[in-house]
């Protein structure tokens, strides 16, 4: 499971634009004139139901519906609610037109039915204007604030340059992955990555070319991961998977799969300049389990992860090493 890739900006605002729902001719071509005229962009509606339809697949191109109350059919109190339960028009405002403005009871029944306002009829062409216009503003407001509260949520979980998870993703997730383990008594396995002669890369490439090789092998992995899988990148060329319900030897089939891939699929560096080079790149993996070896207590697993890694750095490595018991006991240590 990977995150889709970042976006790096907001979406640009749009023309405003008004659903009109009228199922008498005159006044739904009344209505949208004025609204013409004030620079609003129209759909429009002869019926309730012809209103949902256009709602159910358009909904989220309006910011905002006008409702005829009196309609054969479905009345415009119905159609008010059931826009309402629509996600795309959930929080769309409705301007109620009404015959029937002085009448109390009609007025409290669009206020219960979830319409923000109300017009009568015959209206005002300058008021009905005025009136969408205000709202459309607020509804426009509202989109706008969710969509930077959803920009902001994305960017606070999701590295920029990969598209993977990051760091402080990967922390959380680990706490819920213990617990999981814990509560299910189901092992997860860590697995740490750490690519190989990174540094030399970034001397003789620049460090342009060293992002294109984290971004070449963030590609690789939603390759080689299964759906409950999660990849995360740890830090400068760091990576670490999470996998769930996974034995240290199902982990380690992963980690061979994705060497591979990444054997058959050499990264050009340096292309335009004097000595471009087709390369493979390797990296350098420890694994390690949450299991009933240690009670699924997966509090150690990162050193435990650590050491492997070292170990596969220390024996030469391209390769990934199982986390043992001799690797726990010798504790955190620096890998490169
Ligand atoms: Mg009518």
């Amino acid at each position: 499971m990977s995150p889709e890739p970042p976006t790096t900006s907001l979406p640009p605002p749009r023309a405003t634009c008004v659903l009109v729902v009228d199922d008498d001719d005159a006044t739904r071509m009344l209505v949208s004139r004025w609204l013409a005229k004030g620079g609003i962009t129209l759909f429009e509606a002869r019926s309730g139901e012809e209103a949902l339809k256009i709602a159910e697949e358009r909904g989220d191109e309006f910011d905002a519906v006008v409702l005829d109350v009196m309609m054969p059919g479905l009345d415009g109190f119905e159609v008010c609610r059931r826009l309402h339960d629509l996600p795309m028009t959930a929080s769309t405002p409705v301007l109620l037109l009404t015959a029937h403005a002085n009448d109390d009871k009609q007025v409290v029944l669009g206020v219960e039915a979830g319409a923000i306002d109300h017009l009568a009829k015959p209206f005002s062409g300058p008021v009905l204007v005025a009136k969408v216009k205000a709202i459309c503003a607020r509804s426009q407001r509202e989109r706008q604030l969710r969509s930077k509260l959803e920009f902001a949520e994305r960017h606070a979980t999701v590295d920029g340059l990969t598209g993977l998870f990051n760091r402080r993703h990967f922390d959380k997730r680990l706490r819920e992955e213990m617990a999981h383990a814990k509560r299910h008594q189901r092992p997860f396995t860590v697995l740490m990555i750490d690519l190989d002669h990174f540094k030399a890369v970034n001397d003789t490439f620049g460090h342009a070319e060293g992002d294109k090789v984290l971004r070449h092998v963030a590609a690789a992995m939603p390759k080689v991961l299964r759906e409950d899988d999660m990849a995360f990148r740890y830090g400068g060329e760091e990576f670490a998977l999470i996998l769930r319900s996974t034995t240290a030897e199902s982990a380690m089939s992963v980690a061979e799969r994705l060497r591979q891939l990444l054997k058959s699929a050499p990264i050009e560096l340096g292309a335009g300049g004097s000595a471009p080079e087709n390369k493979v790149v390797t990296y350098s993996g420890g694994l390690a389990s949450a299991d009933q070896t240690n009670d699924f207590d997966g509090e150690a697993i990162l050193v435990r992860a650590d050491a492997a890694l070292y170990t596969a750095k220390r024996t030469g490595r391209d390769r990934t090493v199982v986390a043992s018991d001799a690797d726990a006991l010798a504790g955190p240590v620096s890998k490169r």
